[in-house]
């Protein structure tokens, strides 16, 4: 028989939204990792104790949390679900008939309290204390990287270098995001890493990098730069910076000495592409840091004309010189100096030479040294730094640090595809760094999720 539904009114219903979310929603399971307890208390300072109650900072943080795991790049939006989802309300502690607050009060709190609190990041950190608290956390092997997004500007609203002068720019008259770029002039992550000027500076967001590090066109950028563990993939540091390589590799220092300070983690050995490769890079992570580097040497003696590389030339450390393929001694000094300093183990940039004999008599100078009487090498003042990065990038756990890094290219992936933070929404540096941080909780968020379901067997914590 055919069924119809009987539609009638009730005045008064019995509900509970607690039996209406499903055990394994991914809301339930994240709800359980997000301990928002002491923010009151922490946020206290920047609310004025006379006036009418705010809107529930708490339940802003929520609202945002949702936004940013469930893939919601707008505030709006996420208003309009959190009023029609009962999973939002819940998380959000809103009751059926509670209502949402109004998108525009995300812009004033960010912009304003939020910012001054740091409250994004004091939120980050307890969700990564958690991650370290449930066991995803070992804390030997770390994996760096960054990866571009596009910012919320257009060519057209740019300017070339030669048209672009910031000291004209009034701060009093000018835009949030510009003054916000004035303010970082001076930072290593933005202004000062780099002398050279970009090719174009936009308008409306001047901190962004013009680059077409994608090999494809170009376009304006700033660079998420991700530390992880490698276990399970945790995000225990994010950085927003210019999309440049100094910058990048500044923000990985920066990391590393946020990590250990805040939670007294130091990895063993550090893996990472070719654009951590500098001769400085290295020098930090291993001089400075004490970390194994596996890390691909940027390699300028490497030659793409046929001749001989200087990864053909081998290095004698004991007797402090290198021999080339013809099995000859390239050697920084010949004769017998009374300064004993010509001589010394010191750490300064050196070069050696083949001695002209030895070369004008060689079957192999076409492939050596073909326009020059002898074959020389320069030797770097922390050659050695890049020759240990050589022999760690050589050894057999190479293959397997190098997997590991694929955790963090997947990471960039998810953010891009799944979380949908492919184009920013926010301008200037600080609205970029809101973004990546709250972004990079909810990654966290939904490993915990995952790895650490309610309905596993407990595990001890302490
Ligand atoms: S040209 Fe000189 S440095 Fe080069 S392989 Fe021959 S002897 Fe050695």
């Amino acid at each position: 028989m055919l069924g119809r539904q009987k539609v009638h009114t009730r005045l008064f219903y019995e509900f509970d939204l607690e039996t209406h979310i499903p055990p394994d929603h991914l809301l339930r399971g994240i709800d359980r990792f997000l301990d928002l307890t002491g923010l009151h208390e922490e946020m206290r300072g920047f609310y004025s104790h006379t006036g009418r109650p705010s809107i529930d900072p708490e339940l802003m943080i929520r609202m945002l949390v949702i936004g940013y795991v469930m893939g919601l790049r707008s505030e709006r939006r996420v208003c309009q679900e959190v009023h029609l989802n009962l999973a939002y309300r819940w998380f959000c502690r809103l009751g059926l008939e509670d209502k949402v607050p109004d998108h525009s009060s995300f812009s004033k709190l960010r912009h304003g309290k939020f910012r001054d609190s740091d409250i994004f990041r004091h939120v980050f950190e307890r969700v990564v204390a958690q991650c370290i608290a449930h066991g995803l956390v070992g804390g030997q092997g770390f994996a760096v990287d960054a990866s571009l997004i596009s910012a919320d500007v257009q060519k057209q609203s740019s300017s070339r270098q030669s048209e672009w002068d910031a000291s004209t720019i009034d701060p009093a008259e000018a835009p949030r995001a510009v003054r916000e770029y004035l303010d970082t002039l001076d930072e290593e992550a933005f202004g000062t890493a780099t002398p050279v000027k970009p090719k174009f500076t936009a308008h409306a967001d001047p901190a962004s990098q013009w680059t077409a590090a994608r090999k494809g066109p170009a376009f304006f950028a700033y660079s998420d730069n991700y530390l992880i563990d490698t276990d399970h993939g945790i995000i225990m540091d994010v950085e927003a910076s210019r999309s440049v390589r100094q910058a990048e590799v500044g923000s990985t220092l920066t990391m590393l000495d946020r990590t250990a300070e805040r939670f007294d983690i130091r990895p063993d050995w550090l893996v990472a592409d070719t654009a951590y490769g500098s001769e400085e890079s290295l020098v930090e992570i291993v001089l400075k840091r004490q970390i194994l580097p596996f890390i691909p040497v940027i390699d300028k003696g490497e030659r793409t004309d046929g001749t001989f590389s200087r990864s053909d030339f081998t290095w004698d450390e004991e007797n402090d010189r290198y021999i080339c393929p013809e099995g000859n001694e390239l050697r920084h000094a010949r004769r017998n100096y009374s300064d004993p300093a010509r001589f010394s183990n010191e750490m300064k940039p050196r070069r050696y030479r083949a001695a002209k004999t030895d070369c004008q008599a060689c079957p192999l100078k076409a492939q050596c040294c073909p326009n020059s009487e002898t074959r020389s090498l320069q030797r770097g003042k922390y050659e050695i730094v890049r020759d240990f990065a050589r022999t760690c990038v050589a050894s057999a756990f190479n293959e397997t640090a190098s997997r590991r890094r694929k955790k963090v290219e997947m990471l960039f992936a998810h953010l891009k595809r799944i979380l949908g933070l492919s184009r920013l929404r926010l301008r200037g540096p600080l609205g970029v760094r809101d973004e990546f941080t709250l972004a990079a909780t909810a990654q966290n968020l939904r490993k915990l999720a995952k790895l650490r379901p309610a309905n596993a067997p407990s595990m001890q914590i302490g």
